[in-house]
């Protein structure tokens, strides 16, 4: 168990569920495992989540949107696993919204182990170990958690930020097109205004704090430098 404890701390966990009992219980719960966990009472605040989840625990009855709705809206924004929590007798919503994204369900009432179970069964299905860290002199980037450090430091970053330093940390030292970084960062039909870009470029340079670390190759894009 410890081991489990361990590996999950940094995880984060959003529970989506207006019953504010049912969701201050669940947290508790989730945070005593090892998660950290908050609750949000509505889909439209579930969908402007930040930081992003890795985990969504998401009632299907919620009283802004559509729960199914809001399962296919997160499924487009972010990875993270998502389960649904439904009702008896919802049967087909919880089928709509399997199709629409969600990686498992539970049926209410539910207990806390049988939750925990299954947000450990759905990270080990969507978040094999043993993804590699990427490293470049003292920055570190994890892909399985969307962390990144300087020096040890945790450097918070939006999931934008976090995409192109993905890019860049993939493969220090070779250059980046910005064409490349776009098609990553955002969608393979991205053709809007490259700016954009720019402004997320210099958010994230801001926020590294290291000087040179981030090198613009004129004419071509960018790549991780030597600084100093
Ligand atoms: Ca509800």
């Amino acid at each position: 168990m410890q081991e489990i404890g361990a590996e999950t701390a940094a995880l984060r966990v959003l529970v989506v569920e207006d019953d504010a009992g049912i969701a201050r219980s669940l947290v508790r719960g989730l945070d005593r495992a090892g998660y950290a966990a908050r609750s949000v009472g509505s889909g439209h605040a579930a969908l402007s989540a930040d930081p992003l989840p890795d985990v969504v625990l998401l009632d299907l009855g919620l009283p802004d949107l559509d729960g199914v709705e809001v399962c296919r809206l997160l499924r487009r924004r972010c990875d993270a696993a998502i389960i649904v929590v439904t009702a008896r007798g919802e049967e087909g919503d919880r089928v709509s919204a399997l199709d629409e994204g969600a990686d498992d369900y539970l049926v209410k009432p539910f207990g806390l182990a049988e939750l925990l179970a299954r947000i450990r069964a759905v990270l080990r299905r969507t978040r094999p170990s043993g993804a590699e860290l990427l490293r470049h002199g003292t920055l570190t980037v994890d892909p399985r958690t969307r962390k990144v450090s300087v020096g040890g430091s945790d450097i918070a970053l939006t999931p934008k930020e976090f995409d192109i330093l993905e890019c860049l940390a993939a493969d220090p030292g070779r250059v980046v097109t910005r064409r490349e970084i776009l098609e990553r960062a955002w969608d393979e039909h991205w053709y809007g205004p490259t700016k954009v870009l720019d402004v997320h470029m210099a958010a994230l340079r801001r926020k590294l704090g290291v000087p040179g670390l981030v090198e613009t190759v004129y004419g071509r894009g960018f790549r991780l430098g030597e600084p100093g």
